[in-house]
């Protein structure tokens, strides 16, 4: 197959914006007698007018020899062996062409025959298809064929400033069309996260997706079930944390897929106070895209504990005004990760503080003097009181709780104490609720520690 090549400045593509690192790395590859092309989402943003998040380069040189090339390279992984040329702080990942499976070669897309045993030169699969390795190089071709989408399938060669276009990727680009490589029912079960991104990318870049490729993720999506939970997590994170949260959490749902990446979510979503959550959870994302803008940290327990808050309630199963013990919203909360985790394998570091989110809404919300300032002081206060807020705009909390922390944490420490005494000069909390029941003695129960002693890495 031959490619076409274009000049790339007559494409919008605007070679200042490309990182000068990525540039350099292209250029010292070509230097060293080797190809050296930048590829993927950066081609695609750059030509599409956005900024792109990363840079990555391709080459027909093997991981050694680029190593060779450059002094601060490092490889990197075994399923994919990468290597990182580092420049500062920024790192450009360069990848060796790879192979698409056997018979994806000739003419497009054939028939795959590789199934379940090491055939050919073509890359490990399982019995249904799916890549176990993707080790096996190949030509610049081959490499074009082996990526999902044509968009994502554009070589930029920056000495020559032109693009190298085997599938027609600049065509779809300018029609704004998500175009997959090769069949749907193969490339979907090569790698089933090849549907969640359609999802992405149609939620990030609003694009459209050929004809008929939407109705094939519909109806693959049970293939997911089968991706290793741990590469969902990061999937998880790349579709709700670079800002377009909301559009991602609509495609999920619109299309099926959270209730094969969150089946207990998808539960309550569907019960009696589905829109409630639905509107909790939308209003949670929305919050985040726009922190994210504006380039404020984000962190993955606060998305998780929005997700889950539900179920959690749900398992915990309290009524009205019961006190909860701390074990007690520990064992829930880790039933519910537990659960989580057969789909998305949410790591304890991520876990362990959306529980302590959860745990901390008792506490705000009961407002005891004594752990007032423990709660202040606190790392996480700052996630368990904008989850405060959430809840009290469903209308879960009074929004004078919400209103109350918001006054005292900018006092200094007289300004607490007096709101304090005159909270509890009030006859306990604030705001006139039900008395409370008098606490029993405490003492910390086993697994309830706090996620700052819980080893979290
Ligand atoms: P993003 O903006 O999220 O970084 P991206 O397209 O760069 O989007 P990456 O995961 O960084 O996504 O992958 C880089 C490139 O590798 C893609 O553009 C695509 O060509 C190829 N690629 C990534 N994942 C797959 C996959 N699952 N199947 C086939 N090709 C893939
Ligand atoms: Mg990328």
């Amino acid at each position: 197959m031959k490619p076409v090549y274009y000049p790339a400045a007559d494409f919008g593509f605007d070679r200042s914006r490309v990182s000068a690192a990525a540039l350099d790395v292209a250029q010292g590859l070509q230097d060293a007698g080797y190809d050296g092309y930048l590829v993927g989402g950066c081609v695609r943003d750059l030509l599409l007018g956005m900024t792109p998040k990363d840079f990555d380069v391709t080459t027909n040189a093997t991981p050694e020899q680029v190593r060779k090339v450059f002094r601060r390279a490092r490889i990197i992984g075994r399923r994919f062996r990468l290597v990182h040329v580092r420049y500062g702080r920024e790192v450009i990942e360069v990848a060796t062409y790879r192979a698409a499976p056997q018979g994806a070669k000739k003419n497009g897309w054939l028939p795959w025959n590789g199934r379940g045993k090491k055939s050919g030169s073509g890359p490990r699969t399982t019995e249904d298809g799916r890549l176990l390795d993707d080790n096996v190089y190949g030509t610049l071709e081959d490499d074009a064929l082996r990526r999902d989408f044509t968009i994502n399938a554009l070589y930029y060669d920056p000495v020559e400033e032109q693009l190298v276009d085997f599938l027609g990727g600049v065509r779809d680009i300018d029609a704004r069309c998500i175009r997959l490589i090769g069949k749907p029912a193969e490339r979907f079960a090569e790698d089933p996260v090849r549907m969640l991104r359609v999802l992405r990318f149609k939620a990030k870049l609003d694009l459209e997706p050929e004809r008929g490729l939407m109705k094939a993720v519909h109806k693959q999506r049970e293939l997911l079930a089968g991706v290793p939970s741990a590469r969902l997590f990061d999937e998880v994170l790349k579709l709700f944390h670079h800002a377009h949260g909301v559009a991602s959490w609509r495609e999920l749902r619109e299309n099926g897929f959270s209730a094969i990446l969150f089946p207990r979510t998808e539960a309550c979503l569907e019960g009696p106070d589905g829109e409630t959550m639905e509107s909790m959870i939308v209003s949670a994302l929305e919050n985040t895209d726009r922190r994210i803008s504006q380039d404020k940290p984000v962190i993955p327990a606060y998305l998780f504990a929005v997700l889950l808050w539900r179920p959690f309630q749900d398992r915990l199963g309290v009524s009205g005004d019961e006190i909860v013990h701390n074990e007690r919203i520990w064992q829930a909360g880790d039933a519910v990760f537990a659960e989580q985790c057969r789909q998305v394998a949410v790591p304890r570091r991520v876990s362990s503080p959306a529980i302590e989110i959860w745990h901390m809404q008792f506490n705000l919300e009961r407002r005891r003097p004594k752990s007032i300032e423990p709660l202040l002081a606190s790392k996480r206060f700052r996630a368990a009181y904008d989850f405060l807020a959430l809840r009290a705009s469903i209308g879960e909390v009074p929004q004078e709780t919400v209103d109350w922390w918001t006054r005292i944490q900018d006092l200094d420490a007289d300004g607490r104490r007096q709101m304090v005494q005159q909270m509890s000069g009030g006859g306990g909390n604030e705001g006139g609720g039900p008395k409370r029941r008098r606490r029993r003695p405490r003492r910390r129960p086993r697994g309830a520690r706090p996620a700052a002693d819980r080893g979290a890495g």
